[in-house]
């Protein structure tokens, strides 16, 4: 056989990334948007896993790491990003239109997961900005239900605007046929803005401190016995937070090794 003819007979290497049709693309606002890819029958993830998401720039893949905002049954992916003005993908990806090919990697990983947390009463899910992705997806598993007595979702942005799309996924949920029932019962929203005026002022380390969290929602201040907490957001939020709750009693959990709390961060900063 000549050279030519063993290279073409040689197997194909598998592609490192799907290569998948954008559906559907929504902008909410001039630095956030949201977008839907159909969802190769093979890939598989739990709830508030993230996945490697690009495109092709100068035929090589440029990509960077997206928490899936679906929950693990839904037909299509979905996915929320910021627009990062000096940022390489982001002012690329935001010109994306139905029809269009997006990259996503095979292998989805995180710590934001069901699995990592020890049996406990009170789920909350602490989020700043776009750190609401995994939780979107978190609120529609009905496993997160399961677990859970209540589960309480805080976002906090800049501005009010800037809530829209955790408003928008919370309505999704409470009106879901699936988990829109058990949602209405367990889940509450708590939302705050660091820039404006809104129902609640102030960073959400504050809210807890001054214990405004607690009054609004009707419970208890955070006890490592009952409470679960999982955390997505800047560095500084992650970092101020990890030491609120490792000061009151909160023990790290892993994939591994599941514990009172977990965190992750929405981006690197
Ligand atoms: C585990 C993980 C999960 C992530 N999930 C998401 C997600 O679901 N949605 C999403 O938009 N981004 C997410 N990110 C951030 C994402 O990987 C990219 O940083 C983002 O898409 C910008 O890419 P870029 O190449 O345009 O800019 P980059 O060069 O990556 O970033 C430029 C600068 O923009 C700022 N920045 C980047 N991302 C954000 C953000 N999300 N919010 C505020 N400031 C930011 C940072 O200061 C950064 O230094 C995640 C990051 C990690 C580590």
């Amino acid at each position: 056989m000549s050279e030519a003819a063993q290279a073409s007979a040689a197997p194909a290497k598998p592609k490192p990334f799907f290569e998948l049709n954008v559906v559907q693309v929504r902008h909410w606002n001039d630095n956030l948007f949201s977008f839907r890819l159909e969802r190769p029958e093979s890939f598989r993830f739990r709830s508030g896993e993230f996945v490697m998401i690009g495109l092709e720039v100068d035929g090589k893949p440029l990509v960077r790491a997206y928490s899936v905002v679906s929950p693990f049954w839904e037909e299509e992916l979905e996915f929320y990003s910021i627009i990062a003005p000096d940022g390489k993908l982001t002012p690329r990806l935001k010109k994306i239109q139905e029809g269009d090919t997006v990259l996503m990697g095979k292998k989805p990983t995180g710590t934001l997961v069901l699995d990592a947390l020890a049996p406990g009463r009170n789920l909350y899910m602490l989020s700043t900005g776009t750190g609401v992705a995994p939780f979107a997806s978190l609120i529609r598993d009905p496993e997160t239900y399961e677990k859970f007595e209540k589960v309480v979702l805080t976002h906090t942005c800049r501005t009010n605007a800037e809530l829209a799309y955790g408003q928008d996924v919370v309505k999704r949920t409470l009106e879901d046929p699936l988990i829109g029932e058990e949602a209405q019962e367990k889940l509450i929203h708590f939302q705050s803005v660091t820039q404006e005026e809104g129902e609640h002022k102030g960073r959400i380390t504050t809210l807890i401190e001054n214990g405004e969290l607690f009054r609004a929602i009707g419970v208890d201040e955070f006890h490592p016995e009952q409470d679960r907490i999982m955390i997505c957001g800047s560095e500084y939020m992650l970092k101020d937070l990890k030491e609120m709750a490792e000061s009151r009693g909160f023990i790290e959990g892993s994939n591994a090794a599941p514990g009172q709390f977990v965190i992750e961060k929405a981006f690197v900063g």
